[in-house]
């Protein structure tokens, strides 16, 4: 199998139609919601949603909005399809009209130009009203106003409004989405590829209706990029004895699951963390999976960090990094338990960071509380606990 590689194109050589570096064809064997599980997995899935200003149901290669607050760790070279800064009213203003001086130094955001100003509360807009001379974000394609990010389009305007009701004040919501969730970038092309590695993912899920042989367009393109590599996905844990795998709990996935909806028992331990799982109540048993989690500080989504996993184990890796098993026993330490005499059990390994905890047979353990006592605290409170230990 050749790729036809003209103009980077990813079809097969001697291809009918236009050449396509970011062609559908290798998945096209897929069923419907195969499909569609793989199209969403390359959306930006709205974070706070509309509250933010934020894009819903758009690629992750769109536009994303910097929160002002986090600009010194943004990636902002990587945001290839651009980004907009979001500033709050009580970030911008010191009082009513009086911007802050670091404002009008060099190289700080332009309200108006790379960044806007939103109102999420009626007391905001009470607090800094917006000046006389701004007007609320609009945008407009070769000079008439339309309401779609289309391609081409330019805003103009200084401030959305995003504001809940309030007492008797009603909710208010003007301007156009800004852009997407900036963790959640991905260019076109790191886009592509981490998709067709979850269609692979996909065609070796336990009881898939697909035979390897399907998959290999996806391998050509995949090795193509350097990147097909299911040895380091064994590694990784994204695979084991061939078969796609969680690579939290490392069980086998079976294909079923990436399409049956989480089960009534299992919905109780996914909405306690409600925070982490959008609309975790129609969520399907199988996700999206990042082994490193999505920060503002990198691009994690990417070919090389994602994978199939449980939106439970999900759920319970929160926003911590997936040690794989095979790093804890390169880099990391054994633990075991030290009996009475002073006799040590070893049952796993541990990671550098002790954040995790993995045995051989597959169990998982993670620290959710870091150490914050003072040496002094510690010291009295193990006193108090030997003094009380025989009462
Ligand atoms: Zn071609
Ligand atoms: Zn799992």
């Amino acid at each position: 199998m050749t790729l036809c590689l003209t103009n980077s194109c990813r079809k097969l050589l001697g291809h009918t139609g236009q050449h396509d570096m970011y062609p559908s064809v290798p998945w096209a064997f897929m069923t419907v919601k195969d499909k569609d599980k793989l199209a969403k997995a390359g959306f930006a899935t709205p974070r706070g949603g509309a509250k933010g200003a934020y894009q819903n149901h758009v690629l992750r290669s769109n536009r994303v909005i910097v929160p002002f607050e986090r600009l010194s760790q943004a990636p902002v070279a990587s945001y290839q399809d651009g980004y907009v800064i979001r500033i709050y009213p009580d970030q911008y203003f010191d009082a009513p009209g009086q911007i802050k001086p670091t404002f009008s130094q060099a190289g700080a955001p332009q309200v108006g130009t790379n960044a806007f100003v939103l109102y999420r509360t009626h007391d905001q807009l009470a607090s800094f009203p917006p000046p006389a001379d701004w007007n609320v974000r609009s945008l407009s394609l070769n000079g008439i106003q339309v309401n779609e990010r289309v391609s081409g389009a330019i805003d103009s305007g200084e401030y959305v409004l995003r504001i809940a009701a309030h007492g008797n004040n009603a909710a208010r919501s003007d301007g156009p989405p800004q852009g997407i969730f900036a963790p959640e970038y991905a260019n076109e092309n790191t886009n592509y590829l981490a998709k067709c590695v979850l269609a692979w993912l996909t065609s070796h899920t336990v009881d898939s209706p697909y035979v390897a042989t399907q998959a290999q367009h996806l391998e050509t393109i995949l090795q193509d990029a350097g990147i097909f590599e299911p040895h380091e996905w064994e590694a990784m844990g994204l695979l084991r004895g061939g078969l796609t795998c969680c690579p939290l709990c490392m069980k086998h996935i079976r294909y079923s699951e990436l399409h049956d909806q989480v089960s009534f028992a299992d919905e109780s331990s996914l909405l306690n963390a409600s925070e982490q799982v959008v609309n975790a109540t129609r969520s399907t048993v199988v996700n999206l999976f990042h082994m490193a989690p999505l920060t503002y500080s990198d691009v994690e989504h990417t070919p090389q960090n994602v994978a199939w996993g449980h939106a439970i184990c999900n759920t319970k890796l929160g926003q911590r990094k997936c040690y794989p098993l095979s790093e804890l026993i390169a880099d990391g330490s054994k633990v075991g338990i030290v009996d009475q005499e002073g006799l040590i059990s070893t049952f796993g390994w541990i990671s550098e960071s002790l954040e995790m905890i993995r045995s051989p047979a597959g169990a998982v353990w993670i620290r959710i509380v870091e150490d914050h006592l003072s040496a002094e605290d510690q010291s009295s409170l193990i006193e108090f606990l030997e003094n009380h230990r025989d009462e």
